[in-house]
This record gives C-alpha cells, structure tokens and sequence, in this order.
C-alpha cells in the first residue's frame, strides 16, 4: 500500500488516495486538500510521498494512506462542531486535517497532546505556517506538551480521539475520557499490534473491533524514547 499514492503535489497525493479508494468521502478529501503536508515535514522534497518520515526525536510523521485510513473511520464522529483529541500529536498534520472537519462553519475543538516538547513546538509552528494561526490563538486548535496516555480531562468529553502511537493496553483515561456516544481509534500492541476501533454507546457501553494490524512507534514513557 505505502508509496503507492505518492504525488507531485499535496493536491496529486489527496487524488491518488480518492482513487485508489483510501479516502471515500468528499469531507476528507476536502479537509486532507487543505493541509499542505511540506509543513509538517522536515524533507520537504518527500513531502508528497505515500510513506512515513522521520521527524525528529524517534518520532515520525505517518504516512498518509494511514491519516486517511483514521480520519475516515473516525468521520462519523466527525461533525462540525465535534471536540477531538490527538493523542501522539507529533508534527501536527493531522491536527490540521481534524480542525478542517469540525471547524467548518462552527466552533469544533481539536487538542493534540505529545509528549516531547520541541515536537510539540515545532508542530505549532507547522499549524501556523499552514495558515492555521488564528485556530491557535482562538484555542480552536490547542496543543498540550505533556503525556497522553492520561489524556486532557478539562477539554473532555472527546466525540472523536485518535490515537498516533501504539499503546500496550488500552489506556483507560482515553476510553473514560470519550463521549457518549464517541469512537477512539487506537493502535495497541507490542511486538504486534492491531488498530482498536473502540465505541462508547449513548448509555456508556463500550465495544471494540479490531480493524487491521499495523507497526506504529510505541506509546511510551518521554525518557524511553530515542
Ligand atoms: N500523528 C503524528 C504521529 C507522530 S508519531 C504525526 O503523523 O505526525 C507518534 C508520536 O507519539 C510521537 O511524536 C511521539 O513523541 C508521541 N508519543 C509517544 N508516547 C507519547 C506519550 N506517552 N504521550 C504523548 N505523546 C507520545
């Protein structure tokens, strides 16, 4: 699946994802054509190419076909209007991509939360460069240096939460911290790990489904990390 997507231009890599049926609905298609991906990469020159890149600090910047694969999973939950978490929020690109879904035409919320200061620095400055500076300063897009895996209990509850790096177990501060009804889109595993599609129901009842197995960088303690 990886590069089979690439493009010349950010426009050329979204299309390629529509066609090759990655992305399905003209909503992310719309949000993932307004986030130029060069500014949340540090190889500008493979900003357009369907695979991950290092940015820094252990961490990478996903490949798209796996923010389309998320974003589409999560679009239900999705609405205009809707509070998001990014958990792992790492260059801010898909933090970008969630505000331009839940901030069209009304006052969505989108935090993204990453452990590494610096990343969590630099990722501001690739929002603002982006275009994206107002959304910060209004709080419409808020990015919180600091660990994840207890999530932001004061922007809670979360109709969406994606998760960007693989936890060993389901953390329970994230599925406590998702609304009802809301969906979190989780990988977990170690040595293998599965992307979790978790729900919380209208009453609170949780189910899962597992979606796909995957390799994501780990969730982990900010001094484990290389
Ligand atoms: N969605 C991001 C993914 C970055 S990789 C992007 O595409 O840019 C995963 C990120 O999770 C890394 O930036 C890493 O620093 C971060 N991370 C790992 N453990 C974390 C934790 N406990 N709390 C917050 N962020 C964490």
């Amino acid at each position: 699946m990886a590069w089979r997507c690439s493009g010349l231009t950010n426009a050329e890599l979204v299309k390629n994802m529509m066609e090759a049926g990655l992305i399905h609905s003209e909503r992310v298609l719309a949000a993932m054509t307004k986030v130029d991906r060069a500014h949340y990469v540090r190889s500008k020159n493979a900003a357009y190419e369907d695979s991950p890149q290092y940015i820094g600090h252990g961490a990478t910047i996903s490949a798209p076909h796996m923010h389309a694969h998320a974003v589409e999973n999560l679009l239900p939950f999705l609405r205009p209007g809707a509070r998001v978490l990014d958990v792992g929020s790492g260059s801010g690109y898909l933090c970008a991509v969630l505000h331009h879904l839940v901030s069209d035409g009304a006052n969505g919320k989108v935090v993204g939360i990453e452990h590494i200061p610096e990343l969590a620095e630099w990722s501001k400055e690739n929002l603002r460069r982006d275009g994206l500076g107002s959304a910060l300063d209004d709080g419409r897009i808020e990015i919180i240096a600091g660990d994840g895996r207890k999530g932001y209990p004061s922007a809670s509850p979360y109709n969406a939460i994606h998760v960007g790096a693989a936890a060993p177990t389901l953390p329970t501060p994230l599925v406590d911290q998702l609304a009802k009804p809301g969906r979190m889109f989780i990988p977990v595993g170690t040595l293998a790990q599965e992307i979790l599609q978790v729900d919380k129901d209208s009453k609170g009842n949780i189910t899962t489904e597992s979606l796909m197995d995957v390799m994501y960088v780990p969730l982990t303690d900010r001094d484990q990390q290389t």
